[in-house]
């Protein structure tokens, strides 16, 4: 690529669901021609895998990395305990860091150059103040699916509404106000901090002030497909002038780089990936293995967690089950029980490499928490899904997945062994085919995006010529 060389430093919330995707759009970058800096945590970088190697492999990458000033031990979940850390510990580590860029990116004595952008992850508000302080362009990656940024931006006139808080706790009630929906919403879909009893709770406040600050950016990077988000997207760009819609992101970059295994995102994860489980999934029939993953961030509690193992073993068909480490709190045992069944069919694993395990042939469905990488991930597949949504955007996605595109079904939140049996029965049968011919459709849209002449190639296009015109 031709033209100055220019330097964008990127900024991911300190979270596994948020680095995947940042370093996708890094490599991206780095494939454009940018040299790209990218900001870890002192703790997830030391979890990267071979970070040095990485650097080595991508010359123009650099990586960076900040105290968060928790303790080693500390769990980091997505807490009160790490929010706080963002604006104590990370804020001024980051602003540092920035006064100094140049000079850290300079390589093999080469002059640095000049720093373009920050793309900080929308999460990370504090990014705008540091970047006006700065007098740095910057422009908002947003991890979350942009029904769920829309519906944010949307709260305070609900509030205004009277309809948040929710007045009683009938959760079927139909929520008007939020457009580009594409059919009714209700209450339930709207994520679970609307469920507070007060306007001024901070979690409804939080994600009211996340929002509304997206406005501060120059720019704003959704990972979706612009034909599956329209109605919504439309909306939006009353509100924000420029969207770059590039999703899937991880598709986008296959489509780019070729040889997704060798990519900076592949290293990307803060767990170590079981080395046999595609050999166990090889030793499967053709699509009937269901694959369980809760994502990063979801915990279930003992009972839960006995509830799916009945509904998985009681199904009858194979099951290949991430339990991460710390998925519940203490040691988890499989019931006496279900030993036998578990070992006839059953797969518990700590860490795959997902996006490997939902392309196997052995694969029928996806039972997930409906985690928008998650979700895109089994959309590229064409793998149906069964939803139980737990969080944040979880509860609209699953929503649109299957009432709005139709290629899955919802488990009701209550957990219940028959019920998830049946639900499993259901999707690796009856509906299977009227499912699969849903996610055909789908699934061929966010492919054909991502090549040459889709919405996402196009938009990627666009998106560096962008940042190109911020040079200064
Ligand atoms: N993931 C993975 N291996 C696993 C479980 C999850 O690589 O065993 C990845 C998955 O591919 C996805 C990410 O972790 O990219 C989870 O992101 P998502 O948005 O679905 O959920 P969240 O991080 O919000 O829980």
């Amino acid at each position: 690529m031709a033209g100055k060389q220019s330097l964008v430093v990127i900024f991911p919330f300190p979270l596994q669901g948020h680095i995947k995707p940042l370093l996708c759009l890094a490599e991206l970058l780095c494939h454009a021609g940018f040299h790209v800096t990218f900001v870890n945590t002192h703790h997830n970088h030391k979890r990267l895998a071979n970070p040095e190697a990485l650097s080595t492999h991508f010359p123009t990458l650099h990586f960076e990395s900040i105290s968060d000033g928790l303790p080693d031990d500390h769990p980091r979940a997505l807490n009160g305990e790490l929010l706080i850390a963002l604006k104590t510990s990370i804020r001024p580590h980051f602003r540092e860091l920035l006064e100094t860029i140049s000079i850290k990116a300079e390589s093999n004595d080469a002059p640095a150059p000049p720093l373009n952008c920050i793309i900080t992850d929308g999460l990370v508000t504090f990014a705008f103040d540091l970047a006006e302080e700065l007098e740095i362009p910057v422009l908002s990656y947003n991890v979350p699916c942009a029904r769920y940024l829309w519906t944010c931006l949307c709260l305070p006139d609900l509030i205004e509404q009277g309809q948040l808080p929710f007045p009683d706790d009938d959760m079927s009630v139909e929520i008007t106000g939020v457009s580009g929906m594409d059919g009714p919403l209700h209450r339930q879909d709207l994520p679970s901090f609307c469920r507070v009893k007060q306007a001024n709770h901070p979690a409804l406040q939080f994600a009211i002030n996340w929002t509304q600050a997206q406005r501060r950016a120059s720019a704003l990077i959704l990972d979706t497909v612009y034909e599956l988000d329209a109605s919504c997207l439309s909306h939006m760009a009353l509100m924000f002038p420029k969207i770059y819609t590039l999703g899937p992101l991880h598709a986008l970059l296959n489509a780019q780089i070729g040889n997704v295994s060798k990519s900076l995102a592949s290293h990307g994860g803060l767990w170590k990936s079981d080395p046999n489980c595609m050999t166990w999934l090889d030793s499967q029939p053709s699509r009937s293995v269901i694959y369980v993953s809760f994502g990063t961030l979801v915990n279930l509690t003992r009972a839960q967690m006995i509830e799916f193992w009945y509904g998985l073993v009681n199904s009858g068909h194979p099951f290949m089950w991430v339990i991460r480490s710390d998925i519940i709190y203490g040691a988890h045992q499989i019931p006496a029980e279900l030993e036998i069944g578990t070992k006839e069919r059953g797969y518990i694993v700590d860490w795959v490499s997902q996006e490997e395990v939902l392309a196997h042939k052995a694969v029928g469905g996806f039972l997930t928490h409906s985690g928008w990488n998650s979700t895109l991930e089994s959309i590229v597949a064409g793998l149906p899904m069964i939803c139980w949504p737990n969080l944040g955007d979880h509860y609209i996605i699953s929503r649109t997945v299957s009432q709005k595109w139709k290629i899955g079904l919802q488990l009701n939140e209550i957990c219940d062994r028959c019920n998830i049996e049946t639900m499993i029965q259901t999707l690796m049968g009856p509906k299977r085919e009227e499912i699969q011919s849903s996610i055909d459709t789908i699934s061929k849209l966010a492919r054909d995006s991502v090549v040459k002449g889709g919405s996402s190639h196009n938009n990627l296009e666009q998106l560096i010529e962008y940042i190109r015109s911020l040079q200064h």
